[in-house]
């Protein structure tokens, strides 16, 4: 069956994920600024219209930051990556082919689930509001590049969430006709000034050069391009996930968390299972992100998130290791007066254990420490999980995740789903 794309598309992702958290930033000017504050990555709408641009140093527009009282933020990945997972869950609720381009962007094959594809992308609009707070808009197309081009329009023509259908031959023509030619995608800034020293300006003349002379210049990228212009898919979803640059244990907790003993426990055990999974990989971390959050549908006055972030003199797998650093970031993040209802741990930093640059300073004895983990695994492994745990991840855990009402969900929706298409 012949795909049909729908890419879906965050509006101003990180922002977005911060007004989730901190409703009072709704009707603001905001931007959130790059690792050392350097530049800015994201902007509202409102500081768009102030003629802050993407990427612009901070130092170069802090007077127009200064003087219209915009709202700036340092970026917070750990909430990004959390609310990323979430929109991408809450996505495979609606179709099993899915490929998670970005951070803040996938591409759905919608082949065969509806007769009206916009209704149905209306829905996951609706849904990923509902469920993640954050807006998307979405274009839907036959090939990926059209998909592309769709979802550029819906941004151009309402600031709001949108949906915009790409097909039919006289709203392709328009939309070719309308879009220059470095706005197609793949196509990069090189190519487009060579495509427009030979006169070709917009996507509606690209797709009708003559396909050989396009092969001679541009290559197979080019002619792909061309294709896929012309409603030709040549790029099909990718779904294997990317290759890991990082180790996420988190979880919703099973009941809500007030006392910080419990949420150093919880994050102990989540510490040890990524540990655990460092090490079937191999692999040693250097850097350890915790991060601790309220649920988002409470009173905004009730709404927490923060992370913290510790670095290893050496590259570690130690469980001990990981479960120290870990509660010490706790101490950091932990409020009282909130409810905190999930937490997580990610490793980040990762290098193949054989390979770690042994701190001159290391004292501790790293062959013991590796040998213990061994053993510990080794019992974990061969009886059952959790045979063997740490002191500080607690005994009776009340705070265990209840997988019970999750899977339940799932498959209701799955029933739902069968009788769209
Ligand atoms: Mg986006």
């Amino acid at each position: 069956m012949k795909s049909i794309f729908a890419l879906v598309d965050c509006n101003n992702f990180y922002v977005s994920c911060e007004r989730v958290f901190n409703p009072r930033l709704e009707p603001l000017a905001v931007v959130v600024l790059s690792n050392n504050d350097g530049c800015v990555i994201a902007r509202s709408e409102e500081a768009k219209q102030l003629g802050i641009g993407m990427g612009a140093a901070f130092f170069k527009v802090r007077e127009k930051i200064e003087k219209n009282k915009v709202e700036v933020l340092s970026s917070n990945y750990a909430l990004y990556k959390d609310m990323s997972d979430r929109l991408m869950e809450t996505l495979c609720n609606f179709t099993p082919e899915i490929e998670v381009y970005s951070i803040d962007e996938a591409f759905l094959n919608l082949a065969g689930l509806s007769n009206n594809l916009t209704g149905y992308c209306r829905k996951i609009a609706e849904t990923v509001k509902q469920w993640t707070g954050i807006p998307v808009s979405i274009g839907i197309a036959e090939t990926k590049t059209l998909a592309k081009m769709a979802q550029r329009i819906v941004r151009r023509f309402s600031k709001a969430a949108g949906v915009f259908e790409l097909t039919g031959r006289a709203s392709i023509d328009e939309a070719l006709a309308q879009t220059s030619v470095e706005n197609i995608w793949g196509v990069g800034i090189k190519t487009a000034i060579k495509l427009k020293r030979a006169g070709i300006n917009t996507a509606l003349a690209l797709r009708d050069v003559d396909v050989n002379w396009m092969r001679q210049c541009f290559g197979v990228t080019g002619v792909r391009t061309v294709y896929e212009l012309r409603g030709i898919s040549c790029y099909e979803l990718e779904e294997q996930p990317p290759t890991k640059k990082g180790i996420t244990v988190s979880r919703t907790f099973g009941r809500k968390i007030e006392e910080i003993y419990e949420l150093k426990e919880a994050i102990a055990s989540y510490a040890s299972r990524a540990g655990e999974k460092l090490r079937e990989q191999g692999l040693a971390a250097g850097a350890e992100t915790i991060f601790v959050m309220t649920s988002r549908f409470v009173d905004a006055r009730k709404r927490y998130f923060n992370s913290h972030t510790v670095s290893f003199p050496t590259a570690t797998s130690y469980t001990p290791e990981l479960i120290d650093g870990a509660i010490r970031s706790v101490e950091r993040l932990y409020r009282k007066g909130f409810l905190f209802n999930k937490a997580g741990v990610i490793l980040s930093d990762l290098v193949p254990e054989g390979s770690v640059q042994r701190n001159l300073f290391d004292e501790s004895d790293r062959q013991k420490s590796r040998r213990l983990m061994g053993a510990v695994d080794a019992v974990n492994t061969r009886l059952h999980r959790r045979a063997l745990t740490w002191a500080a991840e607690g005994i009776n855990q009340p705070w265990r995740t209840k997988f019970v009402r999750r899977s339940k969900r799932y498959t209701t929706r799955w029933d739902e789903l069968a009788e769209v298409g």
